[in-house]
C-alpha cells in the first residue's frame, strides 16, 4: 500500500489508500487544520485526492504561495457564485488568479455599479458562512458542452469546445453552483476566510479580442489574514499617492501627448533631473574605465538582419523607407552599433577588456494599451554598456559590474536588492564549454554580492546566461531594473575579433549591462520611491528664493546667482502672489529649500530657510549656507 515520501525525506507507510487530509493528520493535527491543498509527485491536487500508490507528497497551507493562490482562485469562484445569485441571467466566462488577487469576467447587459460591488461582497461573505462543500466531478466533454448550453452559459460552452475531443473535463461544485475548472480548490467555501475585497470594475473583450463582445471584469484581492489584507490595501493607497504621473504634473516634470504615444515631453525640471542622473552615471562610469560613445539611431535593415534583430524583434521595430528606396530601422537597442565601433581598427588582447558606454535613445513599439506613464514607454534612453573581453576576463568583469551596479543603487536610495540568475535554455548557441565558464563566472558574481538571489533554471537568453537586478522600493514593491548578460553570439555574428597572445584570431565575449535599464522608467520609479521628495543632491530644482516684497527683488536675485555659482540649482519667484501662496505652491512642487528674503536678510547678508515639510524656519548666514549645501550636493559615495 502507498509509501508516502515527505519533503524532509521521511516516509510514511499507509496500510490503505489515503487522502491528502489523512496524510496531514498523520503528521499533526494542526497541519491537518491548516492544510489547503497537496502536491502529488509535483502535481497540485485537492486535499481529498485519493492516493493509491507510492509517491512524494507536499502539503500546502496559506503560508505557501500555492496555498495563497488557491485562496484567490476560490475567491474568484465565490465571486461568480455571488454574482449569479444576485443577478440571475448573468453569464460567467473566465476568472483567473493574478498578482495579489483575481478577476472574473461576466456577460451582463446592465453595468455593475460601485454599490453592486458592496452587495456582491456581502453575498460572498454569506457564501463563506454557508460553508458549502466543494466537490470535483469529471464529465464527458460533449455532455459538459450540452449541459452549459442548456443552462444558457454560451461562453462556458464555447470554452469547453476548445478542449480536444475525447478529453474529459473537470467540474467543481461549491454546493449546487459549479464551474469548469482545473482546480485544485479548498474543501469548502468556509475555508477561504473573509479577507477579500472587490477593488474595481472595468471592460474586457471576450478572449481579449476587440472584435468580440465587451464583458465586465470585476477585480478583487484576497489574502490569508485580515492583517495581510489591510497591509495590501494600505500599500495601494500609498501607491496612488505616489503615482509618478500625478506627482510629475504637480512637480512640473513632464507630460505625454496623443501625437506621440509613449514618448515623454520633458519640462525644464524633469529634464534637469534626467541630466543629473546622466552626469552622475557619467562620472561613475568614467572612474570605472568606461569609454562613452554614441552610435546612430537609424541603421540599415541589413545590419539588423545580420544581428538577428530583424527576424526576432522585427514586430517591435520602427522602420522607414527613404526616397532612394532603402529600408532603415530606428534602433531598438545599441548592441550592434557598439560592435561596429569595436570593429574599427585591429584589436589585440592588450586592448581588452574594452568597455563602451552609451546613453542611447532607443524606440520599441508597444501596443498602446500597454503604455503606462514613464514606466512603460515607446521611446527611452538606456544607460547601456557593452564590455568586450576574453573568456578569462568574464569572472572579474562580472564582479566589477555587479559591485558598480549595487553601489550606484545605494547612492540612489535602494539598498534592498534581489538578484535573479538565469542559466542556459534548451535552445541556445555556443559550445557547452563556454556556457560552463560563463555561468560559473556570473554565479560567482551573484554569490560575491552576498544578496538574496533566485535561480531561474533554463531562463537565460539564447546567447548567454544573465543576472537581473530587482529593487525593492520604499513601500515594498519590486522593480526589475538592471541587467548583466553574457553574450557568446553577437560578436561572432557581426565578425568581431581580436588577436590573442599566441597571434591567433579570437572572438571576444560581449557583456551587455544596464543599471537603470531605461532612464525614463527609472525616474518614474525614483519619483514613486521618494514620493517626489528627492534627496537634496538629486532634486530637480533645489532652491527657490522668495522675496517677501518687491523691494527685496534685487537681493533675492543676487542670492540666487550666488547659489547657482556654487553649483546648486536655484530660481527666484518674482510673481505677484502672497508669501503663503508661494510657499504652498513650491511645497507642492517638492522643492527642498525655500529661501525667504526680507529686510532682516538683506541687513545681515543671510537667508531664512524653510525646508520641505516643516513649518520651522531658520536664519543662516549666506556664506555658511553656500558652504553647508555645497557639501550636501553630491551622492554619498563620491
Ligand atoms: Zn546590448
Amino acid at each position: 500500500m502507498p509509501i508516502i515520501t515527505l519533503p524532509d525525506g521521511n516516509n510514511i507507510d499507509f496500510p490503505n489508500k489515503v487522502t491528502g487530509l489523512d496524510v496531514a493528520e498523520k503528521i499533526s493535527k494542526s497541519l491537518a487544520k491548516q492544510a489547503m491543498i497537496i502536491s502529488v509527485d509535483g502535481e497540485l491536487k485537492d486535499l481529498d485526492y485519493l492516493i493509491e500508490k507510492d509517491c512524494s507528497v507536499k502539503i500546502f497551507t496559506s503560508k505557501n504561495p500555492e496555498g495563497l493562490e488557491t485562496i484567490r482562485h476560490d475567491t474568484a469562484h465565490i465571486l461568480a457564485m455571488a454574482v449569479q445569485e444576485l443577478f440571475p441571467g448573468t453569464q460567467v466566462t473566465i476568472g483567473p488568479v493574478i498578482e495579489n488577487g483575481f478577476y472574473y469576467d461576466f456577460a451582463r447587459k446592465e453595468p455593475f455599479t460601485e454599490d453592486d460591488l458592496i452587495k456582491i461582497e456581502d453575498k460572498m461573505k454569506e457564501i463563506v458562512d454557508r460553508d458549502e462543500i466543494t466537490k470535483r466531478e469529471v464529465w464527458d466533454r460533449n455532455n459538459a458542452i450540452s449541459h452549459f448550453k442548456k443552462k444558457g452559459e454560451v461562453y462556458k460552452a464555447e470554452l469547453i469546445e476548445t478542449i480536444p475531443e475525447k478529453e474529459d473535463v473537470s467540474i467543481y461544485f461549491h454546493g449546487d453552483w459549479h464551474d469548469l475548472c482545473r482546480g485544485p480548490h479548498l474543501s469548502s467555501t468556509g475555508k477561504i476566510g473573509k479577507y477579500f475585497k472587490l477593488t474595481k470594475v472595468s471592460g474586457a473583450y471576450w478572449r481579449g479580442d476587440s472584435n468580440n463582445e465587451m464583458l465586465q471584469r470585476i477585480y478583487g484581492t484576497s489574502w490569508a489574514s485580515q492583517k495581510d489584507l489591510d497591509e495590501y490595501l494600505k500599500r495601494i493607497e500609498e501607491a496612488e499617492k505616489r503615482d509618478h504621473r500625478k506627482l510629475g504634473k504637480e512637480m512640473d516634470l513632464f507630460h505625454f501627448r496623443e501625437e506621440s504615444p509613449g514618448s515623454v515631453f520633458w519640462h525644464e525640471r524633469g529634464w534637469a533631473l534626467f541630466q543629473k542622473l546622466i552626469n552622475y552615471m557619467r562620472s561613475r562610469q568614467d572612474a570605472a574605465g568606461y569609454k562613452e560613445v554614441n552610435t546612430p539611431e537609424v541603421l540599415d535593415r541589413q545590419l539588423w538582419e545580420k544581428s538577428g534583430h530583424w527576424g526576432k524583434y522585427g514586430d517591435n521595430m520602427y522602420t522607414s523607407e527613404t526616397p532612394d528606396e532603402k529600408i532603415f530601422a530606428i534602433k531598438p537597442m545599441n548592441c550592434p552599433g557598439h560592435v561596429q565601433v569595436f570593429n574599427q581598427g585591429l584589436k589585440s588582447y592588450r586592448d581588452l577588456p574594452l568597455r563602451y558606454a552609451e546613453f542611447g535613445k532607443v524606440h520599441r513599439y508597444e501596443p498602446s494599451g500597454a503604455l503606462h506613464g514613464l514606466l512603460r514607454v515607446r521611446a527611452f534612453t538606456q544607460d547601456d554598456a557593452h564590455i568586450f573581453c576574453t573568456e578569462e576576463q568574464i569572472t572579474s568583469e562580472c564582479l566589477i559590474v555587479t559591485n558598480l551596479i549595487l553601489d550606484i543603487y545605494k547612492d540612489l536610495g535602494f539598498e534592498n536588492v534581489i538578484l535573479k540568475y538565469a542559466d542556459r535554455p534548451e535552445v541556445r548557441v555556443g559550445e557547452d564549454e563556454i556556457w560552463d565558464k560563463a555561468e560559473a563566472s556570473l554565479l560567482k558574481a551573484v554569490k560575491a554580492s552576498k544578496l538574496e538571489y533566485s535561480i531561474n533554471k533554463g531562463e537565460g537568453a539564447f546567447y548567454g546566461p544573465k543576472i537581473e537586478f530587482v529593487l525593492r522600493d520604499a513601500i515594498g514593491r519590486d522593480w526589475q531594473c538592471g541587467t548583466l548578460q553574457v553574450d557568446l553570439n553577437l560578436p561572432q555574428r557581426l565578425d568581431a575579433s581580436y588577436i590573442d597572445k599566441d597571434g591567433t584570431k579570437k572572438i571576444p565575449v560581449m557583456l551587455h549591462r544596464a543599471l537603470f535599464g531605461s532612464l525614463e522608467r527609472f525616474i518614474g520609479i525614483l519619483i514613486e520611491n521618494y514620493a517626489g521628495k528627492f534627496p537634496f543632491w538629486i532634486s530637480p530644482l533645489q532652491t527657490m528664493v522668495i522675496p517677501i516684497s518687491e523691494e527685496f527683488n534685487d537681493y533675492a536675485a543676487e542670492v540666487s546667482n550666488k547659489i547657482k555659482s556654487a553649483g546648486i540649482s536655484s530660481a527666484v519667484d518674482l510673481k505677484n502672489n502672497n508669501l503663503n501662496y508661494k510657499i504652498r505652491d513650491h511645497s507642492l512642487a517638492k522643492i527642498p529649500l525655500l529661501l525667504i528674503c526680507g529686510k532682516k536678510e538683506v541687513d545681515s547678508k543671510s537667508v531664512t530657510i524653510r525646508r520641505l515639510d516643516t513649518n520651522k524656519q531658520e536664519n543662516m548666514d549666506l556664506n555658511l549656507f553656500l558652504k553647508t549645501f555645497s557639501a550636501l550636493n553630491k551622492a554619498s559615495s563620491n
